[in-house]
């Protein structure tokens, strides 16, 4: 049984060859159709398998040449395709007196079968001879002329899609280069600003004769020292994150006395700016998770509800049982985010104000990490704001039931 393969993909051809050869087939390979009308009137073969798109003679154009000529009139061919695949495509395959239509990738097992039902069923006559001439030339150009067409259409929407994607794709690099010399300018500057600080008072606490003064200057250099740890831990915890290796150890926490703790940690930041800090939480309320990440998480909002507040304003933290979760929100009067940025508050480095004269000090790492320990416990978090008025920032975890 001689089969002729005309494909002008050499893998293809070649996967082609191998594995109608290992089925007993005696194959013979052609690059286009115009080598394959030569090889056919040759070497007369049982069966022709063509590709479609192919330089100087495609498939199509061979298979009608086929059918035109009475001595390769009765050589069943097949067309495959990855490219002429709509129903329309398949009707002209058939009008120019293919016996079949095989759509590219077809399964080896599948394909095969294909092959010896075809060869079988012709062979038996329970396939028709196809009629020379089926469609006549002018019939043919026009059908054949609509197919490329369509295909040219498609391809300049592909075309058109791909480059919108290459666009976004564009601006979004663009985006994150901005961020990125954003970062750098950010986390150098937040990295030094204590750093000079806490040189400077050691500078002036060595010279200076003063008793109290000396004192004075070691504690601002040592609040400045920790100011410098705080953004080194929160860099640290970042990478962490990313690497997904803060795993939460399940605990359980008193959410009332996790909030007092974390008021009495920041009450000098609200003291100073007069910022009233208040809490309701409902009576025995516990939670199930990391009390280390979950006081972090707390401090991160109500540090920002602070730091981003009014003098004199606000700050109030509820927390109650709501649809088996522990809800915990925390409300401020402050400056609050415009509606176009809250969808990236979440993001990593993302600042309201990325301005390098910024007012408030921060990496925007805080709601980052603070995100990804929420979702790590299976928890939720979203805000919500208006400029001018105040944030709402609010969390759930899960509910530790009491036993
Ligand atoms: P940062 O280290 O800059 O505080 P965060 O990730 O904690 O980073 O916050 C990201 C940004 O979100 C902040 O820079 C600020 O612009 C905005 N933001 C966070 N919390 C508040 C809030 N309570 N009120 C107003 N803006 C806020």
């Amino acid at each position: 049984m001689k089969v002729m393969v005309v494909d002008d993909n050499i893998n293809d051809r070649e996967i082609m060859f191998e594995l109608l050869n290992a089925q007993g087939y005696q194959v013979t390979c052609a690059s286009n159709g115009v080598e394959a009308l030569d090889k056919i009137r040759k070497l007369k073969p049982d069966l022709v398998i063509s590709d479609i798109m192919m330089p100087q003679v495609d498939g199509l154009g061979l298979c009608r040449e086929l059918k035109r000529n009475r001595e390769t009139i009765n050589i069943p061919v097949i067309i495959y395709s990855s490219s002429f695949t709509d129903a329309q495509d398949e009707k002209l395959v058939l009008e120019v007196g293919a016996v079949a239509y095989f759509r590219k990738p077809l399964e080896i097992a599948i394909f095969l079968k294909k092959i010896k039902d075809i060869i079988n069923q012709y062979r038996t006559g329970k396939i028709a001879q196809p009629m020379p001439g089926i469609l006549d030339e002018k019939e043919y150009l026009s059908l054949y002329s609509q197919r490329l067409m369509k295909k040219l259409e498609d391809k300049v929407i592909e075309l058109e899609n791909s480059n919108k994607k290459l666009e976004v794709a564009l601006s979004e690099l663009k985006t994150i280069d901005r961020l990125k010399d954003n970062i750098l300018a950010n986390v150098t500057h937040e990295l030094r600003t204590p750093l000079t600080h806490a040189l400077g008072y050691v500078e002036l606490a060595i010279s200076e004769t003063d008793d109290a003064k000396r004192k004075e200057f070691s504690r601002r250099c040592r609040d400045a020292l920790l100011r410098e740890n705080e953004v080194i831990a929160h860099l640290i915890e970042a990478a962490y994150a990313e690497k997904g290796l803060l795993k939460p150890v399940k605990e359980r926490i008193h959410v009332g006395n996790m909030t007092n703790e974390t008021i009495k940690a920041l009450w000098p930041n609200a003291q100073a700016r007069s910022i009233h800090v208040s809490s309701e939480i409902e009576d025995n309320l516990y939670a199930k998770g990391d009390t280390n990440q979950i006081k972090h998480v707390l401090e991160n909002l109500l540090d920002n509800a602070i730091k981003f507040n009014v003098n004199g304003g606000k700050v109030e933290i509820l927390a109650k049982r709501e649809d088996g979760m522990v809800k915990l929100c925390v409300t401020d009067t402050g400056i609050g985010i415009p509606e176009e940025k809250m969808g990236k508050l979440f993001e990593k480095m993302y600042q309201v104000d990325s301005e390098t004269t910024r007012k408030f000090g921060g990496i925007g790492l805080g709601l980052s990490i603070v995100k990804y320990i929420i979702e790590a416990h299976g928890g939720r978090i979203w805000a919500k704001s208006l400029p001018g008025e105040g944030s709402k920032f609010c969390f759930t975890i899960p509910l530790q039931e009491e036993t």
